[in-house]
């Protein structure tokens, strides 16, 4: 059976159709269109399905090589999502397999999986099947407090999906015989459209710096404070916000600062905003680079308090360190690319991936990024033009049979 791409497209339409509404994807992890979602995915692999103790499913094409290839995505999504983010890694990774399956034992052992709940759209924990097989999982004793929207707990809601929350990380032995892991997957941003290309190579995920930073100055009344005698912390956040602007500009490779939200006190008319409560979200693929836009960001929030008469404050509310893709995977996923589309690009993502997760793990990684019309991603308006799908599912393949190679020829 040859690969045949227009198969994965058609698949993702039916997808689609089987899981989604007028307001778009439904396929939220652990409800029944979640599970409908899995069914039919795996009625569409010629192999036996594997769930792991943290739900995620698996499909083996065993070789005499335990070495594994793994192909790996998401087919849940959010609320009202796009029929691709997730899905169309999971959907072209089972032509792949059909294709391989075809032509008899591969020279290594290649798997796919369906990560179980990538989107934490339920419970509001993301990665959670990967960060199990990862062995990252620290956050069990919190997870056992965590309920959905109408209060129903998560442990519970799991186990009625035959997850046991406490065994969860028992999912780890499925990355023992891991040797490489590909992800192909939407670019959910507008880079490779405004670059008119296809496909791209992923050079790894964003670090992230999370902080709240409260400026304080003093409440006065609008009406008899003058100009000059205000202490207004608003003014603090405005202008850090301007130089987050310039800090993540003067940066450069992919810098991206981002203020999110400002809550003011007191907040009504008739006052200067004693203090203004700032998210502060700033992403960079490179560490010492995010490190120093950190400082720099702190060194500009104290000028402005100086020159404002207001106090600052830090503090730190989450932070990832960035995840590097592995140099040479990014070399072949390169060359598949050159090959089905002439021309390739290198980009960070910004959003996490799965893919993080494999990698973090030591698992040697790489993902491919088709582009996203419009750079939209969750949402019903997520599109991706159906001749670029058909190239994606071609570059993975590609990619597929050079990965088995490169793991083949690797001690
Ligand atoms: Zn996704």
């Amino acid at each position: 059976m040859a690969l045949d791409p227009s198969r994965t497209v058609a698949e993702l339409r039916e997808l689609q159709e089987l899981t989604g509404d007028a307001d778009g994807a439904q396929r939220v992890a652990w409800t029944d269109t979640w599970v409908r979602a899995k069914e039919w995915l795996a009625e569409r692999v010629p192999l036996e399905a594997e769930v792991d103790e943290a739900g995620n499913q698996w499909w083996t094409l065993p070789a005499r090589s335990e070495k594994a290839v793994l192909i790996g995505g998401h087919i849940d999504s959010v609320p009202n999502g796009g029929w691709l983010d997730g899905a169309l890694n999971v959907v072209a990774g089972v032509e792949v397999m059909r294709r391989l399956a075809e032509e008899g034992e591969p020279a290594t052992t290649v798997r796919l999986v369906n990560w179980a709940d990538e989107e934490g759209a339920r419970f509001g924990r993301s990665l959670f099947g990967s960060s199990a097989a990862a062995g990252s999982m620290a956050d069990q004793d919190e997870l056992r407090t965590r309920r959905d929207a109408e209060g129903n707990a998560l442990p519970d809601v799991l186990a009625e999906h035959g997850v046991d929350l406490d065994r969860a990380l028992e999912a780890r032995k499925q990355l023992e015989n891991a040797a490489a892991y590909l992800e192909l997957h939407i670019e959910q941003g507008p880079v490779l459209e405004s670059l008119d290309l296809p496909l791209g190579v992923v050079l790894g995920t964003f670090g992230v710096e999370r902080h709240q930073v409260t400026f304080r100055g003093q409440a006065a009344h609008a009406g008899s404070t003058p100009m000059d005698k205000r202490r207004d912390a608003l003014a603090g956040a405005a202008k850090l916000e301007l130089e987050n602007r310039e800090i993540a500009k003067r940066t450069g490779g992919g810098a991206v600062c981002t203020m999110g939200s400002v809550v003011t006190k007191p907040g009504i008319v008739t006052s200067v905003v004693e203090t203004a409560e700032c998210l502060l979200d700033q992403r960079h693929l490179d560490p010492a680079t995010l490190a120093s836009m950190l400082e720099a960001a702190k060194a500009g929030s104290e000028r402005i308090a100086h020159e404002e008469d207001i106090e600052v404050e830090w503090e730190r509310i989450w932070q990832i360190e960035p995840i590097l893709f592995d140099d040479d995977l990014i070399e072949l996923a390169e060359e598949s690319i050159q090959e089905v589309a002439g021309t390739s690009h290198r980009l960070p993502s910004g959003p996490l991936h799965d893919a993080a997760e494999v990698a973090r793990a030591g698992v040697p990684t790489v993902m491919l990024f088709v582009q996203s019309l419009r750079g939209l991603s969750h949402t019903k308006l997520e599109d991706t033009k159906e001749e670029h799908l058909e190239l994606a599912v071609q570059a993975l393949d590609r990619l597929t049979d050079r990965t088995i190679a490169w793991v083949g020829s690797r001690p």
